[in-house]
């Protein structure tokens, strides 16, 4: 938890941060979901998106020069998530790396003909056990351009996935919410997705199908980029979600 001492210093140095409300705005103009937060609730996503920028490190991969408006507008959208959790919840690591564009993981290998193994994948963004996010910000720019695309959320996604173990899709849930019901209605919406996806018309990415904390991923993606048809074709999980992030992105402003 964040004591006293800390937030007293962490308010000395939000003081102090050379960020306007307008830089900020022109940050994240081109973002739509950022839109639903107007008056009171606006003005805190603007503070908590500094305290995030005071808490994390923002580096480029590569010689990547990572500018103050991209730390702000992937900034926004990771604290977009957790405007109804706490920033705590991004506790326990602090690097976010930021590609100029898809890149092959590291640790990969690269054989005698110069060609990288990695699982076959080139990568948007990458979230590692109580380590850094990586994100590609040619990735990042086309949050919204496929309906319920955004890497950002997808991996801060697996984030709050892994502060109960595992990215498993079943990130730690509030007082009152119930594990059994979390469980049915993700395996319901797996079956429903995957008897779609066989039928050519997939209401989802299809990556979601990977395992469970990828599925979790996609459809956090979707519960903030497109709440709309989510809640008409899955409206139990959009009822979990409601619940797990303590926001109903169809009913705000
Ligand atoms: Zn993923």
């Amino acid at each position: 938890m964040f004591d006293r001492t800390r937030l007293w210093l962490e308010n000395r140095r939000l003081a102090r941060l050379p960020v306007t409300r307008e830089q900020w705005e022109d940050a994240v103009a081109d973002w739509a979901p950022a839109r639903r937060y107007q008056g009171e609730r606006r003005e805190r996503l603007f503070q908590q998106t500094l305290r995030f920028l005071l808490r994390k490190e923002f580096r480029g991969g590569g010689d990547f020069q990572v500018t103050p408006a991209m730390e702000l507008k992937i900034a926004t959208m990771a604290v977009v998530m957790i405007m109804g959790l706490d920033l705590d919840w991004y506790d326990g690591w602090y690097t976010v790396i930021v590609y100029e564009d898809a890149f092959v993981t590291p640790g990969d290998e690269m054989d005698e003909f110069g060609i990288v193994h990695s699982e076959g994948r080139v990568l948007a963004g990458e979230a590692w056990d109580r380590g850094p996010v990586l994100l590609s910000w040619q990735d990042v720019q086309a949050a919204s351009s496929e309906p319920g695309f955004n890497v950002v959320l997808h991996e801060m996604a697996h984030k709050l996935d892994m502060r109960s173990g595992s990215a498993n899709g079943a990130p730690p849930l509030h007082h009152g919410m119930d594990a059994r019901v979390w469980h049915n209605t993700f395996t319901r919406a797996w079956s429903a997705l995957e008897q779609a996806e066989r039928e050519g018309e997939p209401f989802l990415d299809p990556y979601a199908l990977q395992d469970p904390g990828e599925f979790f991923a996609v459809i956090t993606e979707s519960f903030f980029e497109t709440p709309e048809p989510l809640e008409q074709i899955l409206p139990e999980v959009y009822g979990q979600l409601a619940q797990f992030y303590r926001q109903d992105p169809l009913h705000t402003r």
